[in-house]
């Protein structure tokens, strides 16, 4: 084991780089868990559920087909026009092979775009509550981070006025997620019409529209950003198979995105992993191809989920609620317990309630000071409702504690 404080050693980039909260929160958990402590984990943002039988026969075919082999660093060309019928179908976006690239999961495809577009002191917008890793990539490439406040009235979306008023002659890029994670507020086709006619006004700037959780939407059917043809030369889609097709082990994310920044993040990729595995990307053209019967069912348990444990969140007083219309997540406000005690512990802010929550009650979250926001905390309810039902015991046992 190396030191991390061993400054002389390792680069300022590493030292000075925050560990991913969601997966150091998942590790705690683990840790207790070793210890025998029965800890409930609703921190890990990952589907309960086992990749679909059809996924896993093809990856079996493919490792007896001899798919063992180095294959095209932006991804094997069938898998790409896979993809591309899946924006087609999914999306009505078209792309072209060309302009897709496959990642090692989203996350590299999300790192590889802010690589090949931020230079050193361009600013790139983030929406609060964002996803932990955009400002820790942000940071690794010397971008400056701009966030934009939003308001758990208004289901912590941001409005075409905020981004105008942020954007400068500085500005390079806009990441943001529909369904969001950590909030799952979706964006309507017409709150996302309002950024792009934002975005049209500046020539120089990109969009990330981070998809991931396009099949875990309970309302009206997806919208993707890149669907407003006067920016789409701007816009990069990202998706991947992790969340809708209970894949988040395989490793498989992708992006559409204009012709030369797809080859720019081919380039990119090349030095550092070259393209995801060879098994994975033949199972990713069953997923994208095949029946999306079980994505449709794993989507109707996480409804069911998400209303459970909404109901029984409202039942515990000071914990403040909104309905979130997608992903698998929830991220009430629990300032109201700030500055209480239980006689021995003193929550001073939501990284202290989170650590109370997961030593006291064991149940294991993440902070929203992660996510950019210090009043809220993101709960997963990719569990099963016994599990919820569990948890928010604890949790409301634990809360009403504090006075
Ligand atoms: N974007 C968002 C919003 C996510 O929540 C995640 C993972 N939970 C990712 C990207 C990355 O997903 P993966 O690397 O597993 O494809
Ligand atoms: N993205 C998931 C989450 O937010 C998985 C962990 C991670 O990749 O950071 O919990």
């Amino acid at each position: 084991m190396y030191d991390l404080t061993v400054k002389q050693q390792l680069s300022d980039r590493i030292t000075n780089l925050a560990e991913s909260a969601t997966l150091k929160m998942a590790a705690l958990s683990r840790e207790l868990k070793g210890q025998g402590i029965d800890v409930i984990t609703l921190s890990l943002g990952e589907p309960d559920f086992d990749t679909p039988e059809h996924i896993r026969e093809a990856a079996k075919a493919a490792i007896d087909g001899g798919y063992t082999h180095y294959t095209p660093v932006p991804g094997y060309k069938d898998l790409r026009e896979a993809v591309c019928l899946k924006f087609k179908r999914d999306n009505n976006l078209d792309y072209t092979p060309e302009q897709i690239v496959v990642s090692t999961g989203a996350k590299q495809s999300i790192a590889n775009v802010v690589f090949c577009l931020v230079n050193p002191g361009e600013e790139v917008l983030l929406p609060i509550p964002y996803w932990v890793s955009y400002a820790a990539q942000i940071e690794l490439a010397q971008g400056v981070i701009k966030e934009i406040t939003t308001d758990i009235d208004k289901e912590f979306k941001v409005t075409p006025e905020q981004l105008d008023a942020a954007i400068t002659e500085n500005t390079k890029l806009i990441i943001f997620s529909s369904p969001c994670n950590p909030t799952g507020s979706v964006y309507t086709k017409e709150e996302l019409r309002g950024i792009a006619e934002v975005v049209a006004k500046y020539e120089n700037l990109y969009v990330v529209a981070d998809e991931i959780y396009e099949h875990i939407n309970y309302g009206d059917k997806h919208e993707s950003l890149a669907q407003f043809d006067f920016i789409k030369d701007r816009v990069i889609t990202v998706n991947g198979l992790s969340k809708g097709f209970a894949m988040t082990g395989w490793r498989l994310g992708f992006i559409g995105a204009p012709l030369p920044i797809a080859k720019a993040c081919t380039k990119m990729q090349g030095q550092f992993t070259s393209a995801t595995c060879s098994i994975a990307q033949r199972a990713a053209i069953a997923a994208l191809t095949g029946s999306l019967d079980a994505t449709h069912a794993m989507k109707a348990e996480f409804h069911k989920r998400r209303d459970l444990l909404l109901g029984l969140l409202n039942d515990i007083p000071g914990v403040k609620t909104y309905v979130p219309k997608g992903a698998f997540y929830i991220f009430p406000d629990v300032s109201h317990y700030f500055g209480k005690s239980d006689g021995e512990t003193t929550i001073e802010n939501v990284d202290d309630l989170c650590m109370y929550l997961l030593n006291k009650a064991h149940v294991s979250l993440v902070t929203g000071s992660a996510f950019g926001n210090d009043q809220c905390l993101r709960i997963s309810y990719a569990a099963s409702e016994d599990i919820l039902i569990e948890a928010a015991k604890r949790i409301k046992e634990y809360l009403g504690k504090l006075v």
